[in-house]
């Protein structure tokens, strides 16, 4: 079996996070926490440094940074290079076309702005609106159910014209996939409670009535503008619970005729229900699935076996690359390295059993890695990307 050669096609990362400003770390701890989605103090001191992808990280980075492939070499050879500058040279060596980014986190003070992203990657760089976020900022400002939804439906009436490329929903992480359609009262329950829960100190939606309702105003919009909505899916930090954030949770949302406007991305593969989340890729036609090969962070068999079951259901214009990076440069790299090699490698195995031939492999290549994004987030509508 011989991979196809994905080397020089430039990728549309199309869910990422910032870099932080700051990339000194003091300490090994403090550099590992980067590479786990766990809190648990005893994972980053015991056990991250002997995941798959810890290891692949040491000795692919030790390459860049010139030195031993060892965890305590490399660290020190990393923190030693200005945080700009090494950022800068992985970002270009990811040899990416776009990055579209997820400004709801971590927060803008903390991260490189959006287009400073793009001139450290010699390439583009354009921000998605965290549905959460808005909707946390309009119900501080606004009395009642009914003006919280209008203001909503009014700051969300021009998505594109005010900058954003996507919407991007975490309800997996707060209430779960299972997004309803709530009677009047419980939604306005649900608010008065969410205000005197903000008013005694927390104000993050965590009360499902009423991100429901709001998120189907966010649906009516995007399906009108035809922006598409990334939902995160599966895999994350112990903040969320797995068992809601299984895809097949959507299918009130997705049984919408209304809503098939929307193209909808089911992101990180929804990793482990990559099956589910090719399926309904599968029977949707609105329906989108990302491969994100930064985040989960994951083994090489195991990005290969999660390709080959998004290829083996899926239509292929229906996938498209990602990294999710977070924080540090690193994962934005590692994961246009891994994505290219492992896509590669997969078509290979489609080339051997007929599925395809060579030249339809490479555009598949292509297309999951660039072109499907390209297309779906109308990233060329506006201006056209420097790597054309
Ligand atoms: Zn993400």
């Amino acid at each position: 079996m011989q991979a196809v050669d994905l080397s020089r096609v430039p990728v549309v990362d199309n869910h990422c996070h910032g870099i932080k400003r700051e990339q000194g770390f003091e300490d090994l701890a403090s550099w590992r926490r980067a590479f786990t989605e766990s809190a648990d103090p005893g994972m980053v001191r015991d056990h991250i440094a002997t995941t798959a992808l810890y290891r692949r990280l040491i000795k692919n980075l030790a390459i860049i940074v010139g030195c031993e492939p060892d965890e305590g070499a490399v660290f020190a050879a990393r923190t030693g290079r200005d945080g700009r500058e090494l950022a800068g040279e992985l970002l270009r060596a990811a040899n990416v076309d776009t990055f579209l980014v997820d400004t709801g986190f971590p927060s803008p003070e903390e991260v490189l702005p959006v287009p400073e992203m793009g001139e450290l990657g010699a390439c583009r760089a354009e921000p998605m609106l965290r549905l959460e976020v808005l909707m946390e900022e309009l119900l501080q400002k606004h009395d009642s159910l009914a003006d919280a939804k209008e203001a909503l439906s009014a700051a969300l009436d021009d998505v594109r014209g005010q900058g954003h490329i996507a919407l991007k929903s975490i309800a997996a992480y707060r209430t779960g996939l299972d997004v309803r359609e709530w009677p009047e009262q419980e939604a306005e329950r649900s608010f008065r409670t969410y205000q005197r829960d903000a008013e005694t100190g927390s104000a993050r939606l965590v009360h499902k009535p009423l991100l429901d309702t709001l998120l189907h105003v966010a649906f009516v919009q995007a399906a009108r503008q035809e922006v598409p909505v990334q939902f995160h899916v599966g895999y994350g930090d112990a903040d969320t619970d797995l068992l809601l954030g299984n895809p097949l949770h959507l299918r009130r949302v997705l049984q919408r005729s209304d809503y098939r406007g929307m193209p909808v991305v089911l992101l990180h593969e929804c990793y482990p229900y990559t099956r589910q989340g090719g399926y309904l890729a599968a029977v949707y036609e609105n329906v989108y699935l990302d491969l994100s090969y930064g985040i989960p962070l994951l083994g090489y068999g195991e990005m290969l076996s999660f390709t080959r079951q998004a290829l083996g259901v899926a239509p292929s214009s229906k996938l498209m690359y990602s990294s999710d990076g977070i924080g540090v440069p690193e994962l934005h790299w590692i994961s246009a390295l891994d994505g290219r090699h492992v896509l590669g490698e997969a078509l290979g195995e489609m080339v051997s059993h007929k599925e395809l031939n060579l030249p339809e492999a490479e555009s598949v290549g292509e297309s999951i890695l660039r072109a499907n994004a390209t297309r779906l987030y109308k990233l060329q509508a506006d201006r056209r990307s420097p790597k054309d």
